[in-house]
């Protein structure tokens, strides 16, 4: 598709160099001009909507589709901390000798480190926040899907940013990525993929005490109690799992279905998932592309290597592209692998429990906290349950995980810290106290 000049060490110090010099220039902009760039960038990026999605498709073999609303929701967050530079508030804290207050610095170069999954939109929910609050940028896309993010890096020379504001390096993430993680002059890392890399992102960055937000895997699990409304769950639950292929940290893997509603779910759920379009990521029907890479495809294959029983598969073409049909399995415990570990692939499995308490249990029996669902018509249930999951996020008789609006992360080993809603800025700067005498 493209050849990109591979980064070393050598160039992410110049861009980290580049991000520096930007810094007190960027830092001086009047939050009213910030917020005008901010906008500005989001029209350009808009004014290039279908192309970036036609990028992003081809380079990640997502569904077209997919990929236009990934575009949007990164217009949409771009829009929505384009407000933000004029709301970085402090607190005037009432003191003995004169006035106290807050207020909230920009923490310096930031080193952004993201994934293949959703490229620009994960991108655009650290970007966003993070230059509004007045930082500079270092972002380091993954290897394989860097395209989006270097078009994002011309983009905002158009719509009008400095030089030096946005950096983008094409590296690979153990020397690029833990160069920008050891940087002395790198104030912050925030961080989306996997549990594992997450962990030795933070265990570098205690070296120079860096600022760490992670956002890493999950585990997540759609709960179905028997009183719900289960032709509406079971018609939802397909896209929760094999959206984008099931590369999705808020796959909602897991299905824990009601016992006594087991049957009658299985059976819903079997036409939806055998009529899922698999297929050329460019075709305007298309729900599902190819996995992203050779290794993923034999990663996601590796679960079914166990001795699993399948419910249902849905197809898959044949032919060149890394497929993977949509798969429904049935492990007989809650210990088997596809229960356990995240598989980021298009394979869900549904398991039943008996009561209120079990399906709390079986939910919360994982190392991930990231994402989850409760179908059912008792609303008082349906409160209880959500207060006892350990996770971050949770939608009720929905499967939504995301909104630019909200607040977006983890608990447990799905990581630390929240990415969008109207606090994203407090991870990207520092509070600093002011106390002027008056006495004296
Ligand atoms: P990684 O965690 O390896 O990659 C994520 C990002 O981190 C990429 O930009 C990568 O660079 C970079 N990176 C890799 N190693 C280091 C390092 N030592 N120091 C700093 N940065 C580093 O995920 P993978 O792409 O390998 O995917 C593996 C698994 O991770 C998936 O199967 C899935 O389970 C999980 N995952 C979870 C995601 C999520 O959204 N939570 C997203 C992606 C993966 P590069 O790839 O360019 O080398």
């Amino acid at each position: 598709m493209a050849t990109v000049e591979r980064a070393d060490v050598a160039s992410t110090d110049a861009a980290v160099a580049a991000a520096k010099a930007a810094l007190p220039g960027w830092k001086a902009v009047s939050p009213g001009d910030r917020a005008a760039l901010i906008r500005s960038l989001a029209d350009t990026i808009e004014a290039r909507h279908e192309e970036l999605a036609l990028l992003e498709a081809r380079n990640a073999g997502k569904a077209i589709g997919d990929a236009r609303g990934e575009i949007g929701m990164v217009i949409e967050t771009f829009r929505y901390y384009a407000g933000a530079p004029e709301r970085l508030l402090g607190d005037t804290i009432p003191v003995a000798g004169g006035q106290a207050f807050t207020v909230r610095e920009p923490l310096g170069v930031v080193g952004l480190i993201t994934p293949w999954n959703f490229p620009l939109t994960i991108a655009s929910w650290k970007l966003a926040p993070a230059l509004a609050a007045g930082n500079t940028i270092v972002l380091k896309p993954a290897e394989l899907t860097p395209l989006t993010a270097l078009r994002f890096a011309e983009l905002t020379l158009e719509a009008g940013f400095p030089e030096g504001v946005v950096n983008v390096l094409v590296g690979p993430g153990r020397t690029c990525g833990q160069r920008l993680v050891e940087h002395p002059d790198v104030a912050k890392i925030a961080f989306t993929g996997s549990t594992e890399v997450g962990s030795s992102i933070a265990a570098g960055a205690a070296g120079t005490i860096k600022r760490v937000t992670l956002e890493l895997g999950g585990k997540s699990a759609n709960i179905v109690f028997a009183d719900a409304d289960l032709e509406a769950a079971a018609a939802a639950a397909p896209l929760a799992v094999f959206g984008n292929a099931g590369q999705d940290c808020c796959a909602r893997s897991r299905i824990l279905v009601e016992r006594s509603a087991m049957e009658e779910f299985l059976g819903l759920l079997e036409q939806p998932v055998k009529s899922l379009k698999v297929g050329d990521p460019l075709d305007e029907a298309t729900q599902m592309g190819p996995l992203i890479s050779a290794a993923q495809r034999e990663a996601v294959g590796s679960f079914l290597a166990d001795d699993l029983e399948i419910a249902f598969r849905g197809s898959a073409p044949e032919g060149p592209g890394f497929w993977f049909a949509p798969t429904v399995v049935l492990p007989r415990s809650a210990d088997a692998r596809v229960m356990r570990e995240e598989v980021f692939g298009p394979i869900a499995a549904v398991i039943p429990f008996d009561g209120e308490a079990e399906a709390i249990r079986l939910a919360n029996d994982t190392i991930y906290g990231l994402s989850g669902s409760i179908w059912t018509r008792d609303g008082a249930r349906a409160l209880r349950v959500a207060r006892a999951i350990e996770t971050g996020v949770l939608s009720i008789n929905a499967n939504t995980s995301v909104r630019v609006t909200t607040p977006f992360g983890g608990f447990k080993q799905s990581g630390y810290g929240r990415e969008l809603g109207p606090h994203a800025t407090d991870a990207y700067t520092e509070v600093k106290t002011i106390f002027y005498a008056t006495e004296g």
